[in-house]
């Protein structure tokens, strides 16, 4: 995980507090009690999966059942999370509907130079063809 990106994105989601009442800093709603930052777990589980790459990565690997999402090949050990469209090139690092979960060998192709069937087939399924960058 890279501090930079964490701090950038946790910044998306500042604590608040306005005439003396506190709000959450994940969903906004206005917080009861002595409570500072978050209404709930919820919402900090929200946060942290919004905000750390690590727990981003869990929270892919889960709701793909740890699953390459090319093949179907079980990869919760050594699958990586790919960006549909590539941080590089403007895709959100924190968005879940820009990541899925593949395992090396077809992360591999995918960020390949050469053409495959693997890169046609995400095209076909995703629309998006740009993957020759490397992850930070
Ligand atoms: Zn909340
Ligand atoms: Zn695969
Ligand atoms: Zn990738």
């Amino acid at each position: 995980m890279t501090p930079r990106t964490f701090r950038k994105s946790a910044e998306k989601y500042p604590s608040r507090k306005y005439n003396g009442k506190n709000y959450c800093r994940y969903c906004g709603r206005e917080l009861a009690g002595r409570k500072t930052s978050f209404c709930n777990y919820r919402c900090i589980a929200d946060f942290l999966i919004h905000t750390d790459s690590t727990q981003f990565r869990n929270y892919i690997i889960a709701r793909d059942a740890g699953i390459c999402q090319l093949c179907g090949f079980g990869c919760a050990h050594n699958g990586i999370v790919h960006h549909i469209v590539s941080i590089a090139n403007g895709g959100s690092e924190f968005d879940e509907r820009n990541a899925i979960l593949v395992c090396k060998q077809h992360h591999d192709e995918l960020h390949s130079i050469e053409s495959n069937k693997t890169k046609e087939k995400f095209k076909a399924m995703f629309g998006v063809t740009e993957h020759v960058v490397e992850h930070e």
